[in-house]
């Protein structure tokens, strides 16, 4: 009953989604990990799903975007700090991510499964929180750039896989635990980065001055760089400490923090390079060629980040619909809101599907058909997923409703931050191309893709069928370019049927070939075809 004094009872409004394990309440989560080789990792993960799930956790994600980072170039006395101040929420997050390993594990703790029980984590904890995910995954994707370099190799890596994090702005030497940023983006050319005019001078001892001008540098307090820049030989790929040896700040200056739509805990910079010191990582001439082996690896979490964006949004979705009434029937046994919420579930089953079966693939790259299927299916699952995604974002918001469109909610949060993924680290046409590039230049990446679509052969018609048209258009390589948005559509779904075919539950491969596959036109969500089980799919993707 209203007291006295109340105007209104709060009536119909749902209590919002926390105290729940992430881990246990993700069906296709459990499922994924045991099925790729981490069921040993399943009790630790149930632990994270819980502290992650709680609602203080999740308060986290919430105030680190609330209260974006800031920024000094001068200390009061005018010295050059170049400090970028974050929220405590922001601090505890990436500390959470680092004590358990999201930078790193499956490079210093190498087993079976190392890589898809690191995923699991990742995509929890982005489901709380993407934006110090950056940071974290550019230190965790430097590890194999940096390994080609072992004089380099040796002095960081114990600082990049140590399990502490430590904020201080000092040199590394100092440091207990390090992170690690990428400056390859300029002005002229982000894509294009064999456009670089960064130049590097060598001042010997494998050591260069490096002078000109990063307009992206994410996570400016990383404690060194990986930078290309130009020199006699070409593009090089070099490592760039904040701080040089000596205790001197290092010619790296940030000018400003950009002002970007979504993305807001993650500070992002734009640097003028003064002679920064630098050592050279990889040979003179193939900076390119190195930095992929970092660029690689921030791809595969884009997949994962943007699976968990989808989980947290459909997680959300359904909750919400599992509490409101609407003429006089919950939104959850409607019957349009139903196959709304089904889509939605489907889509982010699919992709998390995906995503795992490329983690395993990360397990096992000294099997040449798995290191294929790494080439290929990440830069196919980087393009797709990330590019379902903002769509994804916004259908779910309408689910809720007006309150999905509030700040308070989480998904305004989940709608901003759903296209970033997509753009950086190869925007959606250079993903095409470079999974065109891969097929024409490496035949056996599309050997190792058709030999694992072929594992789910007999399991649905329509993906047999959909195959099958693919493998005849992929012969006619006429107006290859032209045709790559719709021949990578189609590889990815083809990629992504066949996991969900061979692993989901039936109504829900069911309903993604015939959905996915089988239907022609646009594609809204809900559109789902007679006859799926949208109670079932919905159920299995309720969180609680
Ligand atoms: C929030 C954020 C943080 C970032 N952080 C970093 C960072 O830490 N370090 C860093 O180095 N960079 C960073 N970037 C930069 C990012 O990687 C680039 O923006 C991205 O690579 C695209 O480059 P560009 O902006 O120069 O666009 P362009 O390269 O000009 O591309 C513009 C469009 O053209 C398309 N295109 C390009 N080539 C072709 C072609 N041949 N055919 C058809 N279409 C084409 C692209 O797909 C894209 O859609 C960040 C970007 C964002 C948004």
């Amino acid at each position: 009953m209203p007291s006295p004094a109340a105007t209104h009872e709060v009536l119909n409004q749902p209590f919002a989604l926390a105290d729940y394990n992430l881990f246990t309440g993700d069906a296709a989560l459990r499922e994924g990990v045991s099925r790729e080789g981490a069921d040993w990792a399943s009790a630790d993960l149930e632990a994270f799903g819980a502290k992650l799930g709680a609602a203080d956790y999740l308060e986290l994600g919430a105030l680190a975007n609330r209260y974006p980072p800031d920024f000094d170039t001068h200390d009061r006395y005018g010295r050059r700090v170049d400090l970028v101040r974050f929220h405590p929420a922001y601090h505890e997050l990436m500390r959470v991510a680092i004590e358990h390993g999201l930078h790193a594990s499956p490079w210093s703790e190498p087993r079976e499964g190392a890589h898809v029980a690191r995923a699991a984590r990742f995509y929890m904890q982005t489901e709380v929180e993407a934006g110090h995910g950056c940071p974290i995954t550019m230190t965790y994707a430097a590890t194999p750039s940096l390994r080609l370099q072992p004089e380099l190799a040796e002095p960081w890596l114990p600082k990049i896989h140590s399990r502490v994090y430590d904020p201080r702005n000092i040199p590394v030497a100092q440091k207990n635990g390090a992170t690690i940023g990428m400056a390859m983006t300029e002005k002229q050319g982000g894509s294009d980065v064999r456009a670089n005019t960064t130049r590097a001078t060598p001042i010997g001892d494998g050591q260069y001055e490096i002078t000109g001008h990063k307009f992206f540098v994410s996570a400016p307090m990383c404690d060194a760089f990986l930078v290309l820049a130009q020199v006699e030989g070409g593009l090089t790929c070099f490592l760039a400490p904040r701080w040089r040896p000596d205790g001197t700040k290092n010619g790296i200056e940030f000018i400003r923090l950009k002002r970007k739509m979504g993305n807001a805990s993650n500070a992002s910079s734009e640097t003028e390079w003064r002679g920064a010191l630098a050592a050279r990582v990889g040979p003179e001439g193939r900076g390119v060629a190195t930095i992929i082996e970092m660029v690689a690896m921030t791809r595969f979490d884009c997949m994962l980040a943007s699976s968990a964006g989808m989980r947290r949004a459909v997680a959300e979705a359904i909750d919400h619909c599992r509490q409101r009434k609407a003429f006089g029937a919950l939104l959850i046994d409607q019957p349009i809101m139903r196959d709304v919420l089904a889509d939605l579930a489907i889509e982010a089953e699919a992709s998390l599907a995906l995503t795992l079966r490329m983690a395993r693939a990360l397990d096992h790259r000294g099997d040449a058909n798995e290191d294929a299927l790494v080439r290929l299916g990440t830069a196919l699952g980087k393009y797709w997923i990330c590019k379902r995604t903002p769509m994804h974002a916004y259908e779910a918001m309408e689910c809720i409703g007006g309150s999905g469109v509030m700040e308070d909610s989480p998904m305004p949060r989940l709608y901003r931050e759903a296209p970033v993924n997509a753009i950086w680290e190869g925007s959606g046409n250079v993903q095409c191309l470079d999974v065109l590039r891969a097929i024409q230049r490496t035949p056996a990446t599309l050997e190792a893709y058709f030999r694992e679509v072929s594992e789910a052969r007999g399991g649905h018609r329509a993906l047999d069928a959909h195959v099958a048209a693919l493998k005849e258009d992929l012969r006619d390589t006429n107006d290859f370019e032209a045709r790559a948005r719709d021949l990578c559509d189609r590889l990815a779904l083809g990629l992504e049927g066949s996991v969900v075919v061979r692993n989901s539950p039936g109504v829900v491969a069911d309903a993604f070939c015939r959905s996915r596959l089988e239907s022609r036109g646009a594609h809204h969500y809900g559109v789902l075809p007679r006859g799926v089980d949208g109670a079932a799919i919905v159920k299995r993707a309720a969180a609680r």
